[in-house]
C-alpha cells in the first residue's frame, strides 16, 4: 500500500484551489504523454521544471535600456492615445516618462476603460518588458508587469519560467504550482547519507522548493545541486526497481550449462563464414556466464547486422549439449518466423531439433509442438510471447534468449523467466544503446559488445534527397531492379493514426505497381500474419524485387541481396529509427545505398539528423548523437526507442548520477534487500513516489 505521507503528493489536480476540468485538461496535455490514461496528480504538476527565469530586477532608467533587454522602469504616465476607429490594426499607446526620457506602452487591441484603470494619468507606475526602438523612438509592446509604485514589493521581481502548451498562462500555472507546493509534505531520507554528503544534496521537499522558487539563475540550471538531488531521485527510483527485480531473477538458483563441444563445432562446422574476433568474445563470455551456478543475466548488444544471431545459436547449441531447452524470443512474427528459417538449416546440419511456435499456431499442430516441448523432443523453440503463455511447458528450460528485448517491457521479461528451472537469460538488443542508456534501460546487466560488423560488408551511401525529385528517385529504382536488385520502400510515419501510414503504403504501392507491375509487394502492420509471411517470402525468394512498407521491417528483416532502401518522409523518423532501416541494406556483398526522402522545410533536429545519418554509419556514435538531439521532453523519440523517459533527470547532464545510483542499488540489495530497515521505508516510499512501485509486488511475491 502507498505510504500515507505521499497522499498530498497523489491527491489529483482538481484538489487544488482555482483548477476545474477545463484546466485539468490543459494540464493533462502538458504533463502526461499523449494518449496516457493515468490519473494527474499533484506530484505530476511538482515535477514539471522550470527551464529559465525572468528576472525584472534590473531598473533602467529610459535612455540607458538596452533595445531588447528585460527591464523594469519606474514611469510617471502622462497620457493615453486611442487608436482611431476603424484604424485596423492601430495599437492603443500609453505614454510615459522618467527623468531621461519618454516611452510608449504599446497595446493592441486594448479596451479603454480597461486600460485606464491599468495606467492611471498622473500616476508612477513600475512596468516591466523589453525595450525597443521604433524610428529611434522608445517603446514597450504589451509590459509583462504592471505596478504602482507603492505595491512594488507585492510582486515577485524573480519568476520561473516553465515548458507551456496552447491555452495555458504563465501565471495560472505559476499560481497552480505554488498553490501545490502549499501541499508538500516532508519525506523520510532515502538516499544514502555519504552520498548525500558527498553530493551535498538538501533535503527532496527542500531541493523540490527550490527548484520552484529560484532566486537565481543558478538556481534554474539543472546542474545546481538542489537539480541534482531530483534528478538522483529518479535515477535511483528507477535503478532500484530493476535491482528488484534482477534480484528476483538471480535468486532461483541456475543450473550451470557445461557444453562438451559435440554440438557447437557441428554449428561451426555448418556455418558458411568464419566468426570475428568480437563474435568469439562474446561466445566465450556467455558460456562461461552459463557455466556458472548463478542465472547468467547478460545483454548483448551490438549493431545492425552485427551478427547476433549466431551468437545465440552458439549459446542454444551449448544449452542442448547440456541437455536442457532453449527458447528464442522474438518480438514479431515475422521476425520470429526469420530466424526459424535462418537457424532450421544449420540446426538441421547440427542435430538440434528446433520448432516455431507462435500465436497463428492452432489445432493439431500447435497441440503437437506443445507436447514435443514437454517430452522433450525439441531442443529450441522461436516464437513470440506465445512462449510463455499459460499451458506451453518445457520439459527443461534452461536458456532464454530475448531479440530486440526493448520492446518487451519488464514485466514480460520476468514471465519468461518463469518457465522452467530458472533459465539463464540472454537479452539481444540492436540498439547500441550508450552506456548510461543501458543503466537506465535494463539496470546492472552484464554486457557483451559486438563492435563492427563482419567483413566483407560494403559501406552503405547514403544521400538525402527532397521529395520533389521522386521522378529521379523512381527512375533510379527502375535501373536498380533492371540490374537484378531488390529495393525496399518505406513509407511516412503519419502520427495522426495508423489508418492513415496504411493508406500512405497502399497508395504508393498502387503509384508503383503502375509503373513496375507486378514485382511490387506490400507488407504492413495491418496485415494478417500470413499475408505478411507471404509478402516477405515473395521479397525474399525474388518473385517481387520492389516491397513498400510500413516501420514492420524495422527490425532485424533480413535479404541479404537488397541493396537499396528508399525512405520517405524521412524526416519523421528518430535518429534511432532511420539507423534501423538502413541496417536492411548493405547485408550482402554488392554496394548499396540508402535514400532520404524528405519534404522541406526541414526544422533543425530534422536537419540534424539526416546530416547524421549522411556521416556516419557507426552505430554507437549515431546512437549518443541520438540523445543528444533528442534532449527532454521529446516522449515520441523516446517512446519509439522503448527506452525509459525521465521527468526530472536529463542523462546528458546528469549521467554521471545513474552510475552513483546503480551503486546504491547494489549496496541497498546487499544490505537490506526486503527493504525493511528504516531506510528501506523511505526507499519504498520513492519507489511509489516515481510509480516504480510495481517492483514491490516482486518483493512480496518473493
Ligand atoms: P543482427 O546482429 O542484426 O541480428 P544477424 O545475426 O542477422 O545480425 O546477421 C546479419 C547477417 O550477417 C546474417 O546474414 C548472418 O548470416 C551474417 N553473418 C553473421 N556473422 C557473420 C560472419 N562472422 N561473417 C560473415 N557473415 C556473418
Ligand atoms: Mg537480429
Amino acid at each position: 500500500m502507498r505510504p500515507s505521507v505521499l497522499d498530498p503528493l497523489f491527491a489529483g489536480l482538481t484538489t487544488l484551489d482555482g483548477v476545474g476540468p477545463k484546466l485539468a485538461a490543459l494540464f493533462r496535455t502538458l504533463l502526461l504523454p499523449a494518449g496516457s490514461d493515468a490519473a494527474l496528480r499533484i506530484r505530476d504538476l511538482l515535477f514539471h521544471l522550470p527551464t529559465g527565469l525572468v528576472d525584472r530586477r534590473r531598473r533602467e532608467e529610459i535612455v540607458d535600456a538596452p533595445d531588447g533587454a528585460l527591464v523594469t522602469l519606474s514611469l510617471r504616465i502622462d497620457r493615453h492615445i486611442e487608436p482611431e476607429r476603424g484604424a485596423g490594426a492601430k495599437p492603443y499607446r500609453v505614454y510615459g516618462h522618467d527623468e531621461t526620457g519618454e516611452i510608449a506602452l504599446v497595446y493592441f487591441r486594448a479596451q479603454p476603460q480597461w486600460m485606464e484603470r491599468l495606467l492611471p494619468i498622473g500616476e508612477t507606475m513600475l512596468v516591466s518588458g523589453r525595450v525597443e526602438r521604433f524610428n529611434g523612438r522608445p517603446q514597450m509592446v504589451h509590459p509583462d508587469l504592471v505596478v504602482a509604485l507603492a505595491d512594488a514589493d507585492k510582486v515577485p521581481l524573480v519568476e520561473p519560467i516553465y515548458p507551456m502548451t496552447a491555452g495555458l498562462s504563465p501565471k495560472i500555472l505559476r499560481k497552480s504550482i505554488a498553490a501545490s507546493l502549499s501541499h508538500l509534505p516532508s519525506l523520510g531520507e532515502w538516499i544514502e547519507p555519504s552520498v548525500l554528503s558527498r553530493q551535498s544534496f538538501a533535503p527532496f521537499e527542500n531541493a523540490l522548493r527550490k527548484a520552484h522558487e529560484p532566486e537565481d539563475g543558478v538556481d534554474v540550471d539543472p546542474r545546481a545541486a538542489h537539480r541534482r538531488r531530483l534528478a538522483y531521485d529518479e535515477l535511483l527510483a528507477g535503478q532500484l526497481a530493476l535491482a528488484v527485480s534482477r534480484r528476483r531473477i538471480k535468486k532461483a538458483k541456475g543450473h550451470p550449462l557445461k557444453g562438451d563441444g559435440r554440438i557447437t563445432a557441428r554449428v561451426l562446422a555448418a556455418l558458411p563464414f568464419q566468426l570475428t574476433e568480437a563474435q568469439n568474445g562474446a561466445i566465450a563470455e556467455i558460456l562461461a556466464d552459463m557455466a556458472e551456478d548463478d542465472r547468467m543475466l547478460r545483454l548483448l548488444q551490438g549493431d545492425v547486422g552485427a551478427g547476433k544471431t549466431v551468437v545465440a545459436l552458439m549459446a542454444m547449441a551449448t544449452a542442448a549439449e547440456a541437455s536442457a531447452q532453449s527458447a528464442l524470443l522474438a518480438p514479431t512474427e515475422i521476425l520470429a518466423r526469420q530466424h526459424y528459417q535462418g537457424l532450421a538449416p544449420l540446426c538441421e546440419k547440427a542435430g538440434l531439433r528446433i520448432v516455431l511456435l507462435t500465436g497463428r499456431d492452432n489445432g493439431k499442430a500447435r497441440a503437437a509442438k506443445l507436447s514435443a516441448m514437454a517430452e522433450g523432443e525439441v531442443d529450441i523453440v522461436v516464437g513470440t510471447h506465445a512462449l510463455f503463455q499459460e499451458g506451453v511447458e518445457y520439459r527443461d528450460l534452461g536458456l532464454v534468449v530475448v531479440d530486440e528485448q526493448h520492446r518487451f517491457g519488464v514485466h514480460q521479461r520476468l514471465s519468461l523467466t518463469r518457465k522452467g528451472r530458472s533459465p539463464d537469460l540472454l537479452v539481444m538488443t540492436a540498439t547500441p544503446i550508450p552506456r548510461t542508456l543501458v543503466l537506465a534501460a535494463f539496470g546492472d546487466m552484464d554486457v557483451s559488445r559486438l563492435h563492427g560488423k563482419p567483413a566483407g560488408r560494403k559501406p552503405i551511401a547514403t544521400v538525402a534527397v527532397p521529395i520533389e525529385r521522386y521522378g529521379e528517385i523512381v527512375e533510379r529504382v527502375g535501373k536498380a531492379i533492371a540490374d537484378g536488385g531488390k529495393v525496399y520502400w518505406v513509407c511516412p510515419l503519419v502520427e495522426e493514426s495508423e489508418k492513415s501510414d496504411l493508406m500512405a503504403a497502399e497508395e504508393r504501392h498502387r503509384q508503383l505497381s503502375e509503373i513496375f507491375g507486378d514485382i511490387v509487394g506490400v507488407v504492413h502492420g495491418q496485415m494478417p500474419g500470413d499475408e505478411k509471411d507471404a509478402a516477405m517470402a515473395a521479397f525474399k525468394e525474388g518473385r517481387t524485387r520492389l516491397i513498400v512498407a510500413t516501420i514492420v521491417i524495422e527490425v532485424g528483416v533480413d535479404v541479404p541481396d537488397a541493396t537499396i532502401i528508399v525512405i520517405e518522409h524521412a524526416e519523421r523518423f528518430g535518429l534511432a529509427q532511420l539507423h534501423q532501416l538502413r541496417g536492411r541494406v548493405g547485408r550482402g556483398s554488392k554496394p548499396s545505398s540508402c535514400v532520404l526522402l524528405y519534404r522541406s522545410p526541414l526544422g533543425e533536429v530534422a536537419k540534424a539528423r539526416l546530416a547524421v545519418m549522411r556521416e556516419t554509419e557507426d552505430g554507437f556514435r549515431i546512437a549518443e548523437e541520438d540523445l543528444k538531439l533528442r534532449g527532454e521532453g521529446d516522449l515520441l523519440g523516446t517512446k519509439q526507442s522503448g527506452l525509459p523517459s525521465f521527468r526530472l533527470a536529463n542523462l546528458d547532464i546528469h549521467g554521471d548520477l545513474m552510475e552513483i545510483a546503480r551503486d546504491d542499488a547494489r549496496l541497498v540489495m546487499a544490505t537490506d534487500p526486503e527493504l525493511e530497515g528504516p531506510r528501506g521505508e523511505a526507499l519504498r516510499t520513492l519507489l511509489y513516489l516515481f510509480g516504480r512501485d510495481d517492483a514491490l509486488r516482486l518483493l512480496r511475491a518473493g
